[in-house]
C-alpha cells in the first residue's frame, strides 16, 4: 500500500464521517442520483447489462432500477466474465472468492476506489463511531489459512504515522494458540465469528484461565443470537457490535450504539422483497445494488439473506436505512411437505432460553422429518426442559413433520469455519 492510498482512505473516511449524519431527504437524493448514474454506467460499459438492450438515455430516474431483472448467484457463477466492465483488466484488480457454501465458488473484482472505500474507510467509520481506535490494539480473526492472512503492512492506514496496531489470526488455528496470542497481545478490539468466540470462552474456562477484558468486539458472518451475544458480552466485559456483510459487497450494515443495523448507504442500495414466509412486509429477501464498484457493478443482486427493516427512525440520529435484525439465509428456511416454509429460528427461540445450550443444528433428514441436534456447555439439558422444548418446537412446526430432539457431543462447522444452523440430507 502506498502513502497515496492512505491519503485516499483518510479522505474517504472524512467524507463518510459527515455523510452518516445526512438527513433522510439528502440520502434519498443521493440514492436517486447515484442509481441513475450506476444504471447508465452499467448498460454502457458492462456486457451483461448491455445485452438487455436498455439505452442509457432511456434511464431517467431511479425507478428505472425495476427494469433490471434480479441477478442470482448462478448468474454470477456462469457469467462472471460478462459482468466485468470494459476497460478493467482482472489481473490488475483486487478480487475476493466466495466460499461457495451455497453453491459453486464465485469470484468478485473491485476497482481501487471501491476497495479503499469499502474494505477500509467504511470499516474504519464504524470503528470511530464506537470507540477511538487510535493507538489501540486490534485483533482480527479471519476464516483464512495462516499462510493467506493479510500482512499488517497491507493495511493502508498502517503506513506512517501508525494510527493503531492490527494483527491477524486464523480461525483454523487451535484455540490454544489463539489464547496464547491474546494473553500476550491483550487486544482492545476483537473481530471474529460468534461461534469462534463462544468456543474461545469455553476453552478459557476449561483451562481455568481468567478471560481478559476486551472492551469492543465485532462479530460477523453468522447470525448472532441473543444468548450468544449475552455470553460474549459477559465473558469479555465487551460491547458487542454485529456486522452484516458479504464477499460481493464487503460490509453492508453495522450495529450502531443503539443496536440498529445501519446500511452503509453510500456503497450499497438495499431492497427488501417480502414473501409468504415473512411475518410482515418489512421482512424478506435482500436485494442489493452496488453504488461503488465500477469494475464489477452488481445490480439487484439476490444475496440469499433475509432481513427485517426497522419501523422507526433510530435514536442515534442516523437516518440511513436500518434493520432491526437479520433473519439468516434464504436457504435456511425449511420447506415442509405442504409447501409452508419455517425459519430455523423457531428452534433457536425455544432452545436459547436454556443457558446450558451452546449450539444447535436443524437437520432436514427426510422430506417430513427434522432431527434437531444440540450441544451444551457443561451440563445436560434437564429431562423436563428437554421435553418442553421438544413439545414447543413440534407445536410451531406442525403435525406434518416428525421432529426429533437429540443432545450430541459436537456439531461440526462447515469448511469455511462457519456454523450453519440448517443442514439438508436428501
Ligand atoms: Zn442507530
Amino acid at each position: 500500500m502506498k502513502t497515496l492510498d492512505t491519503i485516499r482512505v483518510l479522505a474517504s473516511l472524512l467524507s463518510l464521517q459527515r455523510s452518516q449524519w445526512w438527513p433522510a431527504e439528502r440520502i434519498e437524493k443521493f440514492h436517486r442520483d447515484r442509481l441513475v448514474e450506476t444504471l447508465r454506467y452499467a448498460v454502457t460499459n458492462v456486457p451483461y447489462y448491455r445485452s438487455f438492450g436498455i439505452s442509457a438515455s432511456s434511464i431517467a430516474s431511479h425507478l428505472d432500477l425495476e427494469r433490471f431483472p434480479i441477478l442470482r448467484k448462478s448468474d454470477l457463477q456462469e457469467r462472471a466474465g460478462d459482468l466485468l466492465a470494459a476497460g478493467f483488466d482482472p489481473a490488475c484488480l483486487a478480487s475476493s472468492r466466495t466460499s461457495g457454501s451455497t453453491g459453486e465458488p464465485t469470484i468478485m473484482y473491485f476497482d481501487r476506489d471501491c476497495l479503499l472505500t469499502c474494505r477500509y474507510a467504511i470499516k474504519m467509520r464504524k470503528l470511530f463511531a464506537l470507540t477511538s481506535p487510535l493507538f489501540k490494539r486490534l485483533l482480527v480473526i479471519r476464516a483464512l489459512p495462516v499462510a493467506d492472512l493479510p500482512r499488517r503492512k497491507q493495511w493502508p492506514i498502517f503506513a506512517p504515522p501508525r494510527l493503531f496496531r492490527i494483527e491477524f489470526k486464523s480461525l483454523f488455528e487451535p484455540l490454544d494458540s489463539a489464547i496464547d496470542f491474546i494473553e500476550d497481545y491483550r487486544p482492545d478490539i476483537l473481530y471474529s465469528y460468534p461461534s469462534f468466540l463462544v468456543d474461545l470462552t469455553q476453552e478459557y474456562r476449561s483451562r481455568g484461565l481468567v478471560i481478559p477484558e476486551v472492551p469492543l468486539i465485532f462479530t460477523s458472518s453468522e447470525r448472532l443470537t441473543a444468548s450468544t451475544r449475552r455470553r460474549i458480552e459477559q465473558s469479555f466485559g465487551a460491547r458487542v457490535c454485529d456486522v452484516y456483510g458479504s464477499t460481493e459487497f464487503n460490509e453492508v450494515a453495522w450495529q450502531c450504539e443503539r443496536g440498529r443495523y445501519h446500511v452503509n448507504f453510500e456503497s450499497t442500495y438495499v431492497e427488501v422483497q417480502p414473501d409468504s414466509s415473512a411475518a410482515d412486509d418489512r421482512t424478506g429477501a435482500l436485494i442489493l445494488t452496488s453504488l461503488q464498484n465500477r469494475a464489477m457493478p452488481l445490480i439487484r443482486f439476490s444475496i440469499g439473506d433475509r432481513g427485517c427493516l426497522a419501523r422507526e427512525a433510530c435514536a442515534c440520529g442516523r437516518a440511513s436505512t436500518a434493520f432491526e435484525a437479520f433473519d439468516g439465509r434464504d436457504v435456511d428456511l425449511v420447506t415442509l411437505p405442504s409447501g409452508r416454509r419455517v425459519s430455523p429460528y423457531v428452534v433457536e427461540h425455544w432452545l436459547e432460553r436454556h443457558p446450558v445450550v451452546k449450539r444447535y443444528q436443524v437437520i432436514h433428514s427426510e422430506p417430513a422429518k427434522l432431527r434437531i441436534e444440540f450441544t451444551t456447555f457443561d451440563n445436560e439439558l434437564p429431562a423436563r426442559d428437554f421435553e418442553a422444548v421438544g413439545a414447543r418446537i413440534r407445536e410451531a412446526v406442525g403435525a406434518e413433520m416428525i421432529v426429533e430432539l437429540k443432545q450430541v457431543d459436537r456439531i461440526e462447522k462447515e469448511g469455511g469455519g462457519k456454523y450453519q444452523p440448517v443442514r439438508r440430507e436428501f
